[in-house]
């Protein structure tokens, strides 16, 4: 399959999809004597979570589990656990991980289920990510376990493709420090186009074009920029002649010659630390880098300096490691930078999307039924999905390393 293909056909799927799960039913086939406990982590949602019923993804509102369990009269089959706490020996996490038969998390507030946390899961059979992006769970352990790891693919890959455009406007046009002398009362043109530029006929390349990838290609062609791309799988001649695309066998050789680079691509042991001294220092001077695909795709402190010394004229996304991020991690001071926590694919529009895949999971596994192809990760003691293979995956995404 073409990475092309992949991505037509997990589109029209994906709308068939949403239509599916609002119609479920639960025949109960496989409904057993004891409940199932299914133990969901995700944030909190304070006041906003109270007052707005679509913020799906916090626990106040718990991807509409709750009311999806009563309306299927679930709730002899099903124990639901909702908690945001997950770090340390006495978490509510650790408390119900031996006995929870499914962990439902999202990337924006992951569960890490670490090698030492999946062997303490000895009833886990299923690892829900209500979203795209499962490197939180150790794949490799996953395996071994027999754990299927599953995610709601292509439920917010617009929601990034324009979260990305945004940041990379804002870096080239300088926007934040431009904003930023209007709440403090000043009025300085020249401190703000000092470090201004128009994205046209600019060189901008993705390191990936999978699903998020592809459309931030899209998105980007009408800006009248050159673009560029690495992936493992070679988009289709005919998709590289429309986008006006230059394909580069190596992230090597494409950072070289970008003025803008964007990282979308998932966290795997071959991408970890990708973004290492060496790469950002093959990356051109003054130009920027956006990543929302994963935190630990860079080496934090290899970042601060590439960005301290101005080899790199800015850096943007919203993904961390670990998450939450510190208070004091060495992104949030660095200058010039214009990063968000991580919400770029938890759009109230994505939510919908994730929230209703995480309960068409849910209720095909507790039905017997096959889960779509492409929401695999790892299935029967294998990674199936090809975004994490041919990486080797398998290889256990370290659990330690920031
Ligand atoms: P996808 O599976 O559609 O595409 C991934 C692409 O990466 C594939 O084309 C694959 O061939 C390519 N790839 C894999 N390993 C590679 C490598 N070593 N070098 C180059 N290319 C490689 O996934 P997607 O939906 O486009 O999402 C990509 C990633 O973005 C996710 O895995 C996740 O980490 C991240 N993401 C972040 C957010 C957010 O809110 N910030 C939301 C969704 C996804």
């Amino acid at each position: 399959k073409t990475a092309f293909h992949n991505l037509s056909v997990s589109v029209t799927i994906r709308k068939a999809s949403l239509f599916a799960v609002s119609n479920v039913s639960i025949t109960r086939s496989l409904a057993t004597k004891s409940k199932h406990k299914v133990l969901t982590v995700l944030y909190e949602g304070g006041e906003a979570g109270k007052r707005n019923k679509n913020i799906l993804g916090c626990v106040e509102n718990a991807l509409g589990l709750r009311e999806w369990i009563k309306e299927n009269n679930l709730e002899n089959q099903l124990e639901l656990i909702v908690t945001s706490d997950k770090e340390g020996d006495k978490s509510v996490v650790e408390q119900h991980l031996p006995t929870a038969s499914v962990v439902i998390s999202q990337p924006f507030w992951p569960c890490y289920l670490d090698e030492k946390r999946i062997q303490k899961a000895k009833n886990l059979k299923l690892a829900i990510t209500a979203g795209v992006g499962s490197d939180h769970v150790n794949l490799e352990a996953a395996c071994k376990a027999g754990i299927t790891v599953a995610e709601v693919s292509g439920s917010n890959v617009v929601s990034v493709a324009e979260h990305i455009v945004m940041q990379i406007l804002a870096l080239v046009r300088n926007y934040i420090p431009a904003y930023k002398q209007v709440i403090n009362g000043e009025w300085d043109i020249a401190a703000i186009v000092d470090r201004a530029y128009d994205l046209e006929n600019k060189h901008v390349g993705t390191v990936a074009a999978g699903r998020i990838g592809f459309r931030v290609l899209q998105r980007l062609k009408p800006f009248d920029v050159h673009l560029h791309y690495y992936d493992k799988f070679r988009l289709p001649e005919k998709v590289e002649k429309e986008l006006n695309v230059t394909y580069h066998p190596s992230v090597e050789s494409m950072v070289k010659v970008c003025d803008v680079v964007t990282i979308n691509c998932p966290l795997h042991p071959e991408t970890e630390h990708l973004f290492d001294e060496k790469m950002l220092k093959l990356m051109k001077k003054g130009s920027y880098l956006v990543n929302t695909a994963r935190g630990k795709i860079m080496k934090a402190d290899a970042l601060v300096d590439a960005i301290k010394s101005n080899h790199l004229a800015g850096y943007a996304g919203d993904v961390w490691y670990p998450q939450p991020a510190a208070k004091n991690h060495p992104w949030r001071s660095m200058p010039n930078h214009a990063l968000t926590p991580h919400y770029s694919g938890t759009t109230l529009d994505a939510q919908k999307r994730y929230a209703a895949g995480a309960r068409e999971l849910l209720g095909n596994w507790l039905n017997g039924k096959p889960q779509r192809e492409e929401y695999l990760i790892v299935d029967k003691g294998e990674v199936v999905s090809r975004a994490y293979t041919s990486g080797d995956a398998t290889k256990g995404n370290s659990d330690t390393k920031a």
